[in-house]
């Protein structure tokens, strides 16, 4: 098998599964407990917090453990929301956002809030000067990913933290769940990141949400107080062990991966350009882990049915969409054609893919084109 699928989960690494199963084998007690043993585990906890908070080198920040970036999102965004209420009522965010983020910003708008789109450049990328003139006093809350899943832009938030300056009661949230573990996270000047566990080789129900200023925000999970009486529930340390392990096998292996996978990128770039009747949809300098691709005329789900069957994973636009019949708003906003959207799929690599790979991939994909390449608009 062929799994180009990991922009949607990746495997969990096997010392990170270890992990997991050690720590709830052995220390399985509630941190919260005052006996010896919960002291113990909550030791381990605050271990495992520190240590993320070194390896993605945050200093004043708070990491908070969650259950995915779902539930960062949404804490973050309704938490702040609701906190600066009393400044100001406007919201700012893109189309390119992943669900997890655009439908707790509708919901907000749904409440009263005002919420505003900020265009989107032909590479997918935010438009700063739109931005700006977007902005103004009620502005409390602007969010934007710092790589997209589905095409695998990158965006620049240093410009938009440069646009916010002039706006010190903004607070700018980004969902970094597709950069961690490609690139370094932008920390200046942002004041809230979320992150998911298997994205990064980790494990799947495990979130994290890096905070700078807890009191910028309201809480939304009311309950035993735990996590800075942000997040309550019993906390999951085996879990979140296990997470402090893939942060650093993720950042470990960074570098390297990044090189790989640019060659990886640039080979199957290479061999689609050969192919008439078929485009490229990201932009050139995308994240070299994933790489979205048009067959106009052919529907996504036939392709990755088609490549499926010859054991190449490989999804539609997004895993969480592609069981949706709405045209995609990212493809759209970014001003691809409808019949270049519904024909199109994403490859997204990992730590686990090697340039050995393209060659099988080329072969399924010459076979692939074979069976549909009567059906390609010309
Ligand atoms: N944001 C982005 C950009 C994602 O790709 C995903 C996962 N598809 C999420 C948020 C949601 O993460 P989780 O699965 O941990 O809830």
């Amino acid at each position: 098998m062929l799994y180009f699928d990991n922009a949607a989960t990746t495997q969990p690494d096997a010392s990170v599964i270890d992990s997991y199963v050690r720590v709830n084998k052995q220390f399985y007690f509630n941190p919260n407990s005052p006996h010896d043993k919960g002291v113990e585990v909550s030791r381990l906890l605050q271990q495992a917090r520190t240590q993320i908070k070194r390896m993605l080198q945050l200093h004043d920040e708070t990491v908070i453990f969650t259950s995915g970036a779902t539930e960062s999102n949404n804490m973050a965004l309704k938490g702040v929301a609701y906190h600066k209420k009393p400044f100001g009522r406007t919201l700012i965010t893109s189309v390119l956002e992943h669900p997890s983020v655009l439908e707790v910003m509708r919901s907000l708008e749904s409440e009263g809030f005002n919420l505003k789109y900020v265009n989107v450049t032909k590479e997918g990328r935010i438009d700063i000067s739109h931005l700006k003139t977007l902005m103004s006093s009620d502005v409390i809350l602007v969010t934007c990913m710092q790589v997209n899943n589905i095409m695998g832009q990158v965006q620049p938030i240093a410009d938009i933290v440069e646009v916010l300056k002039d706006y010190p009661k903004v607070h700018l949230h980004v969902d970094a769940v597709q950069a961690m573990g490609k690139f370094p996270l932008v920390t200046d000047g942002v004041d809230s990141i979320a992150l998911s566990g298997h994205k990064f080789n980790g494990l799947k129900g495990q979130g994290i949400l890096i905070l700078k200023n807890m009191h910028n925000i309201q809480t939304i999970i009311h309950g035993g107080g735990q996590e800075f009486a942000l997040r309550s529930g019993t906390v999951n340390v085996p879990m979140d062990v296990a997470c402090a392990k893939a942060v650093r096998l993720a950042e470990d292996h960074r570098q390297v991966m990044m090189t790989e996978l640019t060659e990886v990128n640039r080979q199957i770039r290479m061999f689609v350009a050969q192919y008439p009747g078929v485009y490229i949809n990201s932009p050139d300098d995308a994240s070299p882990h994933i790489l979205n691709i048009a067959f106009p005329g052919v529907r996504g789900e036939v392709l990755v049915n088609a490549f499926s069957k010859l054991g190449v994973m490989i999804s539609t636009t997004s895993a969480c969409s592609s069981k949706h019949m709405k045209v995609n708003e990212v493809l759209q906003a970014m001003g691809i054609s409808t019949s270049r959207i519904l024909g199109s799929i994403r490859l997204s690599f990992d730590y686990n893919t090697k340039k050995s790979d393209v060659e099988v991939f080329q072969e399924a994909f010459d076979t692939v084109y074979e069976e549909v390449k009567e059906l390609l608009e010309q």
